[in-house]
């Protein structure tokens, strides 16, 4: 090491002491164990990023598994999208959609959208992220009973394991207990379903799990008191789950027998994710609203969104009064800048039709681990979104002990691997682990994160097996 590099070491160094004191001492981490992050200060502190790499101020480079929070698409250092973002900005940074206010980045991305979305899902109303995409979609669904007379169509029904954010309606509607219970916050209109992704809806009243099914809660509350009901086309933080083919067809047609909506929260599976470019595209479902938010920007700037059917949009275009929701970032033109470069990039450069092939790729990667290690089970991959399963016995369905925390311990033998990749073991007994890499991942970083999981589970295998 030469004299200069010592040198920016040490400042490296002393900067990373400050800032863990500072962090320790004056930020609040969300989804984060306060204690231990008041003890032990952050665990990485990233200063660059570059494709699918960040790196922390050690120098030390890290392979972004999970594109962050499965939002990073297009990967770390795009050049354009900031270019769209600093244009906007310098052109016009803010402007309200208010009032009546509107300017060319929203109104376009709101068209592009549009062209986008199946069927006459056709007009958008903008937010700043999946929390408030979710609940903006309760509240239009409720108003939109509303103005057709039902008074009382408020419930909104959830599934077990959904992830719907955290203010306080998407909370609640969140079918993960250590999410939806945190401080006691409520919305008495919102059922979790303790039904999962089970075939029951499929029509198996004989299911052992029919009485927590959605269509058993709306025999039970009546038709006329629920406004709508609201899925993942695929669970991402509820340890991605895949439906059973003919699952979302099934609420689709319950919705429509019962006169409820259907959400579709696609804030993960949305803009190419899974390999096409919504998740219920996979399965020919139109929903009444969906949600959207991360892969829309690629986690460049924040956005969200609701994209509604012609039928709502004409309820609401018939209202002669004040439409009073909104947030002050509802169609922020830098954002929605950053939006539209984002779709232009997806489109110009094949980049879905890329997340499907490196899903094929992941796939067999993923098969062949489940081959190789008797605790890896129950493998699932669409496009760039996957997960599998460690338990003790996966035969026996045994689970691991509790004390093994064996999604953390994996994903901890990846992290000293220069990996990324997230836990998921919110219930007792499961022990999941997501990947969910950024699409521009080549096919031979895709092999070297295989590569480090397999090196992973190995030195798992060595200490608890
Ligand atoms: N919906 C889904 C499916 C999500 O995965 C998330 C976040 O992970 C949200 C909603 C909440 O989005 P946000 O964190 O942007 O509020």
């Amino acid at each position: 090491m030469n004299q200069n590099q010592t040198i920016m070491n040490e400042k490296n160094e002393s900067l990373a002491i400050e800032l863990s004191s500072l962090d320790r001492r004056h930020l609040l981490h969300p989804s984060t164990n306060p204690k231990l992050q008041a003890e032990t200060g952050p665990k990485l502190i990233f200063t660059g990023a570059e494709g699918i790499y960040l790196h922390d101020m050690s120098g030390q480079k890290y392979i972004d598994g999970v594109s962050m929070l499965w939002n990073v698409n297009l990967g770390h250092g795009n050049k354009e999208l900031a270019k769209a973002a600093y244009d906007q900005m310098v052109n016009v940074a803010y402007a309200s959609s208010f009032y009546g206010y509107a300017n060319e980045p929203t109104v376009r991305l709101a068209e592009k959208i549009a062209s986008l979305t199946p069927g006459d899902l056709n007009t958008v109303f903008f937010t700043s992220g999946g929390s408030e995409s979710n609940d903006t979609a309760f509240k239009l669904s409720r108003f939109y009973w509303q103005l057709q007379g039902y008074t009382e169509k408020r419930t909104i029904i959830s599934l077990k394991r959904g992830y719907h954010g955290v203010t306080v309606s998407a909370q609640r509607a969140t079918g993960i207990e250590v999410y939806r219970e945190f401080s006691g916050s409520t919305d008495p209109d919102i059922v979790n379903a303790k039904a999962h992704l089970t075939e029951c809806e499929l029509g198996d009243r004989s299911h052992p799990e029919y009485e927590g099914c959605i269509r058993s809660i709306i025999e039970k509350l009546g038709k006329d008191k629920i406004a709508a009901v609201i899925v993942e086309p695929i669970q991402g933080a509820g340890g991605v789950h895949i439906p059973p083919e003919g699952y979302l067809q099934a609420v689709r047609k319950l919705c429509d027998e019962f006169n409820i909506h259907l959400i579709a929260d696609e804030v993960i599976c949305g803009f190419g994710r899974t390999g096409k470019m919504f998740g219920v595209d996979h399965w020919d479902v139109v929903p009444d609203f969906m949600s959207i938010a991360k892969g829309i920007t690629s986690g460049y700037i924040q956005l969200g969104g609701v994209v509604m059917r012609e039928k709502i949009r004409d309820a609401f275009t018939s209202y002669d009064g004040m439409l009073a929701h909104g947030f002050t970032y509802s169609g922020h033109p830098a954002a929605c800048a950053v939006g539209l470069k984002n779709i232009e990039i997806l489109e110009r450069d094949g980049l879905i039709e890329k997340a499907r092939k490196l899903g094929e790729q992941l796939e067999k990667g993923l098969l062949y681990l489940e081959d190789k290690y008797e605790f890896v089970s129950g493998s699932r991959v669409k496009g760039l979104l996957a997960g599998f399963d460690l338990m003790k016995d996966s035969d026996k369905n045994i689970p691991f002990e509790e004390s093994v925390k064996a999604s953390v311990s994996v994903v901890d033998e990846a992290y000293q691997r220069g990996l990324l990749i997230r836990p998921f073991d919110f219930e007792p007994g499961m022990n999941i682990v997501a990947i969910a890499p950024p699409f521009i991942t080549a096919d031979n970083e895709l092999e070297r994160i295989i590569n480090i999981v397999d090196d992973s589970l190995a030195a798992f295998s060595r200490k608890f097996m």
